[in-house]
C-alpha cells in the first residue's frame, strides 16, 4: 500500500483513515504512534501485523479528554486527580476495563491502559474521528522508538494508510505507566511525568522491579510487554552507569576499533575515529529523553559492531532515559558507583 503524506491540514483525512479501520502514523508528545480504531478488532489486529508486535502485548488507548474514562473503564478516584494534574500529557494509566474495549487492545488482560495524549494534532483527530485510538509506538516491534515522521517511515513505509506531520516529539521517550489497580499504585514504565511527580500527588508509589533489571527465569511480568526486549540497535549495547567523568574515561580506555559511542556532550571530543551519538548535555535529562531514540536508530545500518553508552543517574527524566538505555543493552550494564556490576546474562 502507498503510504500517505499528511500535514496539520489533513485533520479530517487522517480521521477518515482511523474510522475506515485504516492504519495511521500519528504524532504525540512522546514518540509517533501507530493508530487504529481502538474498538475495531480488525484494525487492531492490522497494527500487531504491521509491527511484527507479540499478540499478548496489550496497547494503549488514547481519548482526547478524562471525561471519555467511564466510557472504557472503572475510573477509580485517584485517576480523576491525576488526569487533573497530568492530562493531557504523558501518563497512561492502567485501570480496570469496561466491556467495549475489545480483548485485541489488552491482549486478554481485564485491565486497560488510558492516555490523553497533550500534542493538540493528535487530539484534534482523535476528537474528529470520534472513536478511541489504540496505538503502540510506531516502530518495528524490538526497534528505538520513532520521534519524528521520517524516523517512523524507516519502519512503517507501505505499511500503514497514512502519517501525520506534527514535528519531532516534545519528550522523546514514552508515556509513564502507573497501574492503579494495586495499592500502592505502581509504576511499570517510567516516562515524561516522573516518579517524584506521582509520589507527590499519591504519596507512596511502588516501582515494578523490571524497570531497573532483567526479569529472571521463572519470574512472572506485572505486564506481559515487559518481557520483551525494547529499543535495541541492531549492535549489541553496554551501558556504563556513574559519574560522568569516570564514565567517559571508563569508555575510552575499553573502546575497540569498530565500536561506537553513545554520550554526553561534553565527552564527544574523545572517541575520535569512532561512531559519537550525543546524548545532551550531562546536566539536562530533558534533552537526553529526546535524544536517546534517535542515538541508538543511528547506529544501523552502519556495520557499528557493538555500542557503549553513558547513562544519567535514575533521578527525574534520568529514571526514563536510563531505564531505555537499560533495555537496549538487555541490562549488560557495568555500574561504576559501586562495586556492583550487574550483567544481563545473570539476570541478577
Ligand atoms: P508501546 O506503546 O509500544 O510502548 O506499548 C504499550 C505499553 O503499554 C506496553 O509496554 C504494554 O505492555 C503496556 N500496557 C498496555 N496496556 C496495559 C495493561 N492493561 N496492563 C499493563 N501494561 C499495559
Ligand atoms: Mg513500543
Amino acid at each position: 500500500m502507498k503510504t500517505e503524506r499528511l500535514t496539520a491540514a489533513d485533520v479530517e483525512r487522517a480521521a477518515e483513515i482511523l474510522r475506515r479501520g485504516g492504519l495511521l502514523g500519528i504524532p504525540t508528545e512522546t514518540v509517533y504512534g501507530l493508530g487504529a480504531n481502538g474498538l475495531d478488532e480488525e484494525a487492531v489486529a492490522r497494527i500487531f501485523a504491521a509491527k511484527g508486535r507479540p499478540q499478548d502485548n496489550p496497547l494503549i488507548l488514547h481519548i482526547p479528554s478524562a471525561d471519555w474514562l467511564e466510557r472504557y473503564c472503572e475510573a477509580v478516584p485517584a485517576a480523576y486527580t491525576l488526569a487533573e494534574r497530568f492530562w493531557p500529557g504523558p501518563l497512561t494509566m492502567i485501570l480496570a476495563r469496561k466491556p467495549a474495549v475489545p480483548d485485541a487492545v489488552t491482549a486478554g488482560l481485564d485491565t486497560v491502559g488510558m492516555r490523553c495524549p497533550a500534542h493538540p494534532l493528535c487530539r484534534a483527530i482523535i476528537a474528529a474521528a470520534g472513536v478511541p485510538v489504540a496505538a503502540p509506538s510506531g516502530n518495528t516491534s524490538g526497534r528505538p522508538s520513532p520521534t519524528s515522521m521520517a524516523d517512523m517511515l524507516e519502519d512503517m513505509e507501505g505499511k500503514i494508510d497514512g502519517i501525520v506531520d506534527g514535528g519531532p516529539c516534545a519528550v522523546g521517550v514514552e508515556s509513564t505507566i502507573l497501574d492503579l489497580t494495586e495499592q500502592p499504585p505502581r509504576l511499570l514504565r517510567p516516562g515524561g511525568v516522573t516518579l517524584e511527580e506521582l509520589r507527590a500527588v499519591l504519596g507512596e508509589v511502588a516501582v515494578d522491579p523490571a524497570v531497573t533489571r532483567l526479569m529472571g527465569e521463572g519470574e512472572r511480568p506485572r505486564a506481559p510487554g515487559m518481557k520483551y526486549r525494547h529499543y535495541a540497535p541492531k549492535a549489541p549495547v553496554t551501558v556504563v552507569k556513574g559519574d560522568a567523568a569516570a564514565t567517559a574515561a571508563y569508555i575510552q580506555s575499553r573502546l575497540k576499533a569498530g565500536e561506537g559511542v553513545v554520550c554526553f556532550d561534553e565527552f564527544a571530543g574523545l572517541y575520535a575515529g569512532h561512531q559519537v551519538e550525543r546524548l545532551g548535555p550531562a546536566d539536562d535529562k530533558a534533552a537526553q529523553a529526546r535524544n536517546v531514540f534517535d542515538a541508538l536508530r543511528a547506529f544501523d545500518g552502519t556495520g557499528v559492531t557493538a555500542i557503549w553508552s553513558q547513562c544519567p543517574d535514575e533521578a527525574g527524566l534520568g529514571l526514563a532515559v536510563s531505564n531505555r538505555l537499560g533495555k537496549a543493552a538487555g541490562f549488560h550494564i557495568i555500574d561504576l558507583t559501586g562495586s556492583r556490576r550487574r550483567s544481563g546474562e545473570n539476570g541478577v
